[in-house]
């Protein structure tokens, strides 16, 4: 990896892992709460994590590359840890623990998202500064989403 277009390539390896690490880890989570409107959440956000995979695979087309994950560490450990609440927790403790796990996962997209699109300016490339924008705001509304409801349920 020596050039912008390099580092551009790799994160979204990473990122495109990640997300199809969420399509498999976000119905285990449903499962897991208990409480109706962070079920909700959880399901409305599985449906848009899928729409990221598609719109992902633009981003590839948009620089000639094929469509292939690379594995991220960081998700990895996020979900090893979401498992281990879902393991030690029950009750109240379980969603506030499986809400902040979610808002864990959402604070490493919106970070990796703001990096790429930004990159995909640099590069030249609108379409994928665009396509990765789309997916920038679907992160930040399911964080601020989740944070109403971690608010609402702690008074
Ligand atoms: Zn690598
Ligand atoms: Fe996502
Ligand atoms: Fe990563
Ligand atoms: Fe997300």
């Amino acid at each position: 990896m020596k050039t912008l277009a390099d580092a551009f390539h790799h994160t979204l390896q990473d990122i495109y892992y990640a997300e199809g690490a969420m399509v498999k880890a976000l119905p285990k989570m449903i499962e897991g709460t208990q409480d109706a409107e962070t079920k909700q959440a959880f399901s409305d956000h599985l449906e848009e994590t899928k729409q990221q995979v598609k719109i992902l695979q633009k981003v590839f087309a948009s620089i000639d590359a094929p469509v292939k994950g690379e594995k991220c560490d960081a998700i990895e450990g996020l979900i090893k840890e979401t498992e281990g609440a879902m393991k030690d927790a029950s009750g109240k403790a379980l969603n506030a623990m499986l809400i902040a796990s979610a808002q864990a996962v959402e604070h490493y997209e919106i970070a990796r998202y703001g990096t790429l699109r930004q990159w995909a300016k640099e590069l030249g490339n609108a379409e994928a500064h665009d396509l990765l924008s789309q997916i920038l705001d679907m992160e930040k509304a399911a964080n601020a989403k989740l944070t109403g409801i971690a608010v609402s349920k702690a008074n």
